[in-house]
């Protein structure tokens, strides 16, 4: 008979995890507390348009392809490599569009940053040693104990040791003497969550992913078609899904668990039971384990919020790319604040996709689908969110100004999420948007770990366990914790 596996969750850990598991002949259940599968990478339809909810950039496509391999199955999406990557807009009215052919970046330098080119090869070739370096030892890799990370960390080309001892702006100052070339390349920072000035300098091996492996891609028909691809696998091959139940306790015996119980009190038993809700919240609040308690999770070190607007607009905006960013002139100061201080929105900072740009069916004909993404402090840092309203008309302005279009008079659908909605949907702790932040006690062995600590027979898959945050790492998450799952 087959083994069977209980997920608690369907954001991409769990799909994943479960369409591995099921191609090594598991039979696979999943329980989700939403009315649809996805987690953050989700989407709503409203008025004729199509929003992604979270994820809107797709980068390193291979770990995607790889895991599909490995499943013996076809990748369920299609997708087409993005040139500019993304544009970053300045408030003097400057804009930079960051092609992944470095000459070509060069030519919008060569007022501002002498020898561009030169130095950003350079800046690049230390990205590329320090992700080629650790993607096998730590990324890729299951930690039993601290013991065995720090062992494997002690196998990384010790020359990497004094980007360790930096922060990714300090990184970035190092290659770069100009305002402009260090915010630009230190942005992506912000993609995991926190700020370059408190995000370790090795992650600074993301720009090695941005720029000499494969960029970023539209995902044809949108980011949602990842999630609807896994899905139809996965049904078509006899997985199950309940929605609308959430999992609020256990039950078990000895060192086992026999069942997982929802909210109404209904139970659901397995062999093995995989959860994709948040590893350190899980362990806290459903198996009340100290460690995690609510005093020890506050301790812990948090990504930051995000406020996410989707607005359809009925007039085209051709000024824009898929993916846009907007600066403003405090970049510093800000990026102290935004984690912790509410103050940082009178003069937000903001990041915009308009998916209907190269996916059509995504908006009515003639209108557009933005989604907009501003970083906010948590509800750690904000709980009263009465001022949301404020807020985003605050950004419409800007943005209307910026882009030399009033998109006020065009808009015809209007939604806000701000950390509240994300912790509500999501079961994210105070509505941080990428949940444990990246810091230096809080990866590899020291994150939350993909096996339980107590019962043999319950793992962790997804972003909030090993290896971190970001789509990649969860479908990197389900092929890790699935190897220890077939070694039993
Ligand atoms: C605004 C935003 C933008 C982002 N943009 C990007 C991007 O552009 N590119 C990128 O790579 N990453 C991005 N991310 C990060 C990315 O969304 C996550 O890293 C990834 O989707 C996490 O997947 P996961 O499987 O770990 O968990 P989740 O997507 O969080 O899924 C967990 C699932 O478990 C369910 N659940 C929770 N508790 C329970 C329970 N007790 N019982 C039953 N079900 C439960 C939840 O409802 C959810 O469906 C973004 C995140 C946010 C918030």
């Amino acid at each position: 008979m087959k083994k069977k596996v209980i997920i608690v969750g369907t954001g991409l850990g769990g799909l994943c995890s479960g369409l591995l598991l099921q191609s090594k002949g598991y039979e696979v259940q999943f329980i989700e507390k939403n009315d649809r599968p996805g987690g953050r990478l989700n989407r709503f339809e409203q008025e004729g348009f199509t929003f992604d909810t979270g994820p809107s950039f797709f980068s390193m496509s291979y770990i995607f392809k790889d895991f599909m391999k490995e499943c013996g199955l076809e990748l369920p999406f299609r997708f087409i490599e993005l040139d500019p990557l993304y544009s970053v807009h300045f408030p003097d009215g400057r804009i930079f569009r960051l092609n992944k052919d470095i000459k070509k970046l060069a030519e919008q330098f060569s007022d501002i940053e002498s020898d561009f080119e030169i130095k950003m090869e350079k800046y690049l070739d230390k990205a590329s040693a320090l992700y080629n370096d650790t993607i096998d030892i730590v990324i890729r890799n299951n930690f039993d104990t601290k013991l065995d990370f720090f062992i494997s960390l002690m196998k990384v080309n010790p020359v990497h040791i004094p980007v360790l001892m930096k922060t990714f702006w300090q990184q970035v100052t190092q290659y770069f003497d100009s305002h402009e070339a260090r915010q630009i390349v230190s942005l992506v920072a912000f993609f995991l969550g926190r700020t370059p000035f408190d995000t370790m300098g090795i992650y600074s091996l993301l720009s090695n992913v941005e720029f000499r492996y494969d960029g970023y891609h539209n995902v044809e028909g949108g980011m949602y078609k990842i999630v609807e691809g896994i899905v139809d696998l996965l049904k078509s091959r006899g997985a199950t899904f309940h929605f609308n139940k959430e999992i609020t306790s256990v039950e078990a015996h000895n060192d086992q668990i026999i069942g997982v119980v929802d909210k109404e009190g209904k139970h659901y038993e397995g062999d093995i039971y995989l959860i994709n809700a948040d590893a350190a919240l899980f362990r806290g609040r459903v198996l009340n384990r100290k460690k995690y308690s609510e005093t020890n999770l506050r301790k812990m070190e948090w990504t930051m919020g995000y406020l996410t607007i989707y607005i359809g607009v009925n007039c085209k905006l051709p000024h824009l790319d898929l993916h846009n960013y907007f600066l403003g002139s405090n970049y510093e100061e800000y990026a102290h604040n935004v984690l912790k201080n509410p103050d940082s929105l009178q003069k937000p900072y903001y990041y915009i996709n308009v998916v209907s740009k190269h996916n059509p069916e995504c908006a009515p004909e003639g209108c557009e689908s933005l989604f907009f993404v501003c970083p906010v402090p948590s509800l750690q840092y904000k709980s009263d969110w009465s001022d949301r309203d404020e807020i985003v008309d605050s950004i419409l302005a800007d943005f209307s100004l910026r882009i030399g279009t009033d998109i006020i008079p065009h808009i015809v659908t209007r939604t806000v999420y701000t950390p509240k909605e994300w912790e509500r949907e999501f079961n994210l702790y105070m509505g941080s948007g990428l949940g444990l932040s990246h810091r230096m006690n809080q990866i590899g062995g020291l994150r939350p770990k993909n096996f339980d600590e107590q019962y043999h027979n319950l793992f962790y898959t997804g972003s909030s366990t090993t290896p971190g945050a970001v789509l990649p790492m969860a479908v990197i998450s389900a092929e890790n914790v699935c190897r220890r799952i077939l070694n039993i």
